[in-house]
């Protein structure tokens, strides 16, 4: 299986990429994690990473695609992906357009989690109490959700013109939450009827 998941800070786009990676047996490619195990790794790209997710700005582009390349390639010649927060821009989406189809692979479909902003907020407020991650502050919430609405947002639009948008509603409970999506990719039928040149397909 190859999914990818959009969904603002907040959604829980970690808890469910985990729970589909295990049900389906495709490997979860967590962004903000591979792009934090970087910045910890320290030197001049990881502490130039760490300061761009402290900020809650994205990290460029290129950067990106250097640090998941290597997760996706591996993954796509196993059991797959789950691509968790990435593409995050529209530049990102089309260069993991052009990578999978140098992989001779397809998207499945990309997943839309979607909650209202006040439900979002508050679940990042208490995960900083709990984790204290740097980016989980009042106001670097704020912005990231403003990102979220600035530049990943558009990216809805670009799957749904390529017939592989499933919008899913996060405002529930962690399980009804992959019930609603697991039904959904059940509906999928593999011969569905789709664009030519649908991003992921080869
Ligand atoms: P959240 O979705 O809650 O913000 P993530 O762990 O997915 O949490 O992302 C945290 C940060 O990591 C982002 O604010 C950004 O700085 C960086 N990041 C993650 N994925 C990407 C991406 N695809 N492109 C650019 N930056 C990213």
């Amino acid at each position: 299986m190859r999914l990818l998941l959009l969904a603002p800070p907040g959604a829980g786009k970690g808890t469910q990429g985990e729970r589909l990676a295990a049900w389906s047996g495709a490997r979860h490619i967590a962004a903000g994690d591979l792009l934090r195990a970087e910045a910890k790794a320290g030197g001049l790209l990881g502490r130039e990473i760490a300061a761009y997710q402290a900020r809650g700005d994205l990290v460029p582009d290129q950067i990106v695609l250097d640090v998941l390349t290597p997760a996706v390639t591996e993954a796509a010649a196993r059991g797959g992906y789950i691509l968790d927060g990435f593409p995050r821009t529209l530049p990102q989406a089309t260069a993991a357009a052009e990578l999978a189809a140098r992989l001779g692979v397809t998207l499945d479909a990309a997943v839309y989690l979607h909650a209202p902003e006040p439900v979002l907020t508050r679940r990042l407020l208490d995960r900083a109490s709990q984790i204290g991650r740097s980016d989980d502050k009042a106001d670097v919430i704020r912005h990231r959700l403003q990102v979220f609405a600035e530049t990943t947002r558009p990216l809805v639009a670009y799957y749904a013109e390529r017939g592989i948008l499933v919008t899913v509603d996060a405002d529930q409970p962690p399980d009804s939450v992959t019930a609603d999506i697991q039904a959904r990719l059940s509906e999928l039928s593999p011969t569905r009827p789709r664009r030519h040149g649908s991003g992921f397909r080869s």
